[in-house]
């Protein structure tokens, strides 16, 4: 009879029934994912390019936008590379938790720096409730300041990805929006007309002076 190795005793004689199973996650495949960047960096053809992979997969999809952009579509998400996918507008985040199906797996949640702060509870329950929440959105203002609720959404997240985009200056990677028309109010709605992608070397919060029109 070979002697045992007493260390390895406790492993080899817990019987498997006994040992501690792992209990199963209460939401399985829940989960949080946030697109971020300036303006022109790809966050909504990264969000309808998840979208798309989801259908393929055959689930149950629902996207969501904000009722304040209708820059493109009123009913649809649209990437300034104007590929699409329909998608409900909404006033509030209460109003986009009402309109969620049973049965919807994966949320898509486009423009999501245009929500109420309420939009951070409602992806954490929608999650805990087992689905797959992505959202894409704007992580800073035109002043560079982070763009709530984006820094919130972002911490609770399971998975961020920043997405950059290519500064109209210099050609390099911009993470920031310059506003390069006058207006002072943090929400300007628009596209190329009102924004350019730009480094934070090029970027000049500054040139925008508050009050001008
Ligand atoms: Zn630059």
């Amino acid at each position: 009879m070979n002697p045992r190795d007493p260390a390895l005793d406790g492993e080899l004689d817990t019987p498997r029934s006994a040992r501690p199973v792992p209990t199963q996650a209460h939401s399985p495949g829940g989960r949080i994912e946030v697109v971020c960047g300036s303006m022109f960096s790809g966050k909504t053809e990264e969000l309808i390019r998840r979208v798309k992979r989801a259908l393929y997969g055959r689930q149950k999809v629902q996207a969501f936008k904000p009722r304040i952009d209708d820059r493109y579509d009123a009913t649809r998400i649209v990437s300034h590379g104007s590929i699409a996918i329909e998608a409900v507008p909404v006033a509030t985040s209460e109003s986009l938790l009402r309109r969620v199906e049973d049965g919807t797996q994966v949320i898509a949640i486009d423009e999501a720096q245009f929500f109420d702060r309420g939009i951070v509870e409602v992806c954490d329950e929608l999650a805990n409730q087992g689905r797959r929440v992505i959202l894409a959105g704007l992580d800073q203002d035109y002043l560079g300041r982070p763009f709530p609720p984006m820094p919130d959404l972002m911490a609770i997240a399971e998975e961020v990805t920043k997405v950059r985009a290519v500064c109209t200056v210099c050609g390099g990677s911009a993470s920031h929006s310059q506003r390069i028309i006058q207006q002072a109010s943090t929400v300007l709605v628009g596209g190329s007309e009102c924004y350019e992608a730009r480094c934070r070397g090029c970027f000049r919060p500054r040139d925008v002076r508050p009050g001008e029109a």
